[in-house]
């Protein structure tokens, strides 16, 4: 969704509530959508609690009830989702390889980076998983998203990958399942086929500590 109509539940300076939104809030390692409500730009999306709340470049004369229409920017959303999906099938692909966990992501438009539970890893690696990845990507396999109890997904083996990232208050949980490749928790936005990545190309590894190895990419 690029475009939305919503009304407001409050407004209060530059901090604006609505009933319902498009722009996805900064959260699980993804940075804030950006666009306009109302024209004006929006600088940062939010979760206060269970609330999203807007945080405009400048503050406005909207009230509670007035009819706002959201504009996405778009080419930048959908990066982030490039980039998203890409992160799960990097992870994955590396999970397969060696076993280990992702213990970080920083998904951001131009540059991503996953950190994973790992001692060795270098730039010849890394090459033959971005390879792998981009396997995955030609192979145009599809997205999908659905919601199941907390329970049944725990004890489900790898749907609850990221450790410790789900609050125990969260009873359904929302699954993203790339075909084959990867099955986990998670509430960020995506592309619906993995053909929609492009090309991902892996630029550096960092060494994050004992037992700790981040890779940063882009796609193109
Ligand atoms: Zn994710």
């Amino acid at each position: 969704m690029k475009e939305f109509d919503a009304t407001v539940v409050s407004a209060d300076g530059a901090k604006l509530v609505l009933d319902q939104t498009a722009f996805n809030p900064r959260g699980g390692g993804l940075v804030s959508d950006l666009g306009t409500i109302n024209g004006i730009n929006l600088a940062e999306a939010l979760k206060e609690g269970e609330e999203i709340v807007h945080l405009m470049a400048s503050p406005s004369n909207l009230k509670a009830g007035d009819f706002v229409r959201g504009v996405l920017d778009w080419e930048r959303r959908f990066r982030i989702m490039r980039m998203h999906t890409a992160a799960h099938i990097l992870s994955a692909v590396v999970n397969l390889e060696t076993g280990a966990l992702i213990t970080g992501n920083q998904i951001a438009p131009n540059e991503s980076r996953v950190d994973l539970s790992l001692e060795e890893f270098d730039r010849e690696k890394l090459a033959d998983y971005i390879e792998e990845v981009n396997d995955v990507v030609r192979r145009g396999v599809n997205v999908k998203t659905f919601f199941m109890k907390r329970e049944e997904a725990l004890a489900t083996p790898g749907f609850v990958k990221l450790a410790g990232a789900m609050p125990p208050s969260v009873e359904m949980l929302r699954i993203v399942q790339i075909g084959d490749v990867d099955t986990q928790a998670d509430g960020g936005v995506h592309v619906k086929n993995t053909k929609e990545i492009g090309k991902v190309t892996g630029l550096k590894t960092e060494n994050k500590g004992k037992n700790n190895r981040r890779l940063y990419f882009t796609v193109d």
